[in-house]
């Protein structure tokens, strides 16, 4: 007899919904294909619902693919972090670093971050490869600031952090221990952290921030804009920098609205006496823009992409690390 049923899995706000259409399904297979379907409404940004569909599978398979694959990616030497110059626009010298993942998986060639870092939340890994990249960027850096000469002026190392990782309770303990491992000067670690990893639990959050900035190590707010914070987050959070979200630095030439967007975040950023790093800047004009606008700091493809340890040092000896496309 043919019959329609419905099963539901929900995790968190996530509803995943398979119907029973075949007299053949089993119990095993329904629970599978909601699963899947829940997966999936997880992916397209929580609090959704979805209908299990066919194609859902591949992509599960693939997922499952690539969290086992990542669950050995730290033993089997695959991770590797690049580095995007941070440039200091007043004397349009290359000052710091940005440490960005990237998996060299041996099938799939480079995976990127977006494709990686929400099924290491999702797992848990991201505590281990979290780790693993503040120690590998804290490590590169300080062997960076030994071969350093007069004319080189690296002063500071940002590492993005996963508020997965900073909710582990001794996350605070595991950095200051990597700090004295590595021997990095504190000041000069900048670890970045987004709007919806602090707006959780604001008392513990201040804590551990404090912690870390009685530690001496800088905090920064990245994608600056793209959340929810209000106001009175940014007064009551000790961050030491706030990044524009690359989104609003795109049109900025073209969308009044971003143009006054960029000069607001700027002129909070002088009242609440922080530093600001422009994200994606790619055209000469946006350059311009910022600086005339007494932004400090810029990343993005007008000097360089993200680059491997060798291309980043070039860029350093390159004629005493000036931004070679701002002359
Ligand atoms: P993010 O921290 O905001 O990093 C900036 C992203 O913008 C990077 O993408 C960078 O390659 C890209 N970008 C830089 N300049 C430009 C530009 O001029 N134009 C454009 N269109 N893009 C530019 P990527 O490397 O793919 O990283 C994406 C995100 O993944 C990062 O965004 C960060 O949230 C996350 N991520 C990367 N590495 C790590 C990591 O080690 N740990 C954690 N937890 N997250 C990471
Ligand atoms: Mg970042
Ligand atoms: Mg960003």
């Amino acid at each position: 007899m043919f019959f329609t049923e419905i099963l539901v899995r929900k995790l968190s706000s996530s509803v995943g919904i398979s119907l029973v259409n075949s007299d053949e399904q089993t119990v095993d297979d329904l629970l599978k294909f909601a699963d899947t379907a829940m997966y999936q409404a997880k992916k397209e940004g929580r609090n959704t619902t979805r209908f299990y569909q066919e194609q859902m599978d591949q992509w599960i398979k693939k997922r499952i693919f690539l969290e086992n694959g990542l669950r050995h990616a730290i033993e089997n030497n695959e991770l590797e972090l690049y580095y995007q110059p941070v440039i200091e626009i007043e004397s349009q010298k290359i000052v710091g670093a940005e440490a960005l993942l990237r998996w060299n998986h041996p099938e799939l060639g480079i995976v990127m971050p977006d494709d990686m870092i929400s099924i290491a939340e999702e797992s848990g890994l991201i505590v281990p490869i979290g780790e693993w990249v503040l120690r590998e960027a804290c490590a590169q850096f300080v062997r960076w600031r030994c071969k350093q000469t007069s004319k080189v002026h690296l002063q500071r190392i940002a590492i993005n952090v996963s508020a997965v990782q900073f909710r582990q309770s001794d996350f605070v303990d595991r950095v200051i221990r990597i700090v004295a491992e590595t021997g990095i000067v504190p000041c000069m670690l900048e670890l970045e952290l987004t709007e919806s990893t602090v707006i959780d639990k604001i008392d513990t959050v201040i804590d551990k921030m404090s912690r870390l900035r009685n530690a001496g190590i800088s905090i920064s707010m990245d994608d600056f804009g793209t959340g929810y914070s209000s106001l009175a987050y940014l007064k009551r959070l000790p961050f030491t920098t706030l990044k524009i979200d690359k989104s609003f630095v795109r049109d900025i030439m073209s969308d009044k609205d971003d143009a006054a967007l960029v000069q607001t975040i700027l002129s909070i950023a002088s009242i609440f006496h922080l530093e600001v790093i422009a994200e994606g800047v790619e055209e000469l004009d946006q350059y311009l823009f910022l600086r005339d606008h007494h932004c400090h700091y810029f990343q993005g493809y007008l000097c360089s992409k993200p680059v491997q340890v060798g291309s980043f040092e070039e860029l350093l000896a390159h004629d005493i690390q000036r931004c070679q496309a701002l002359y």
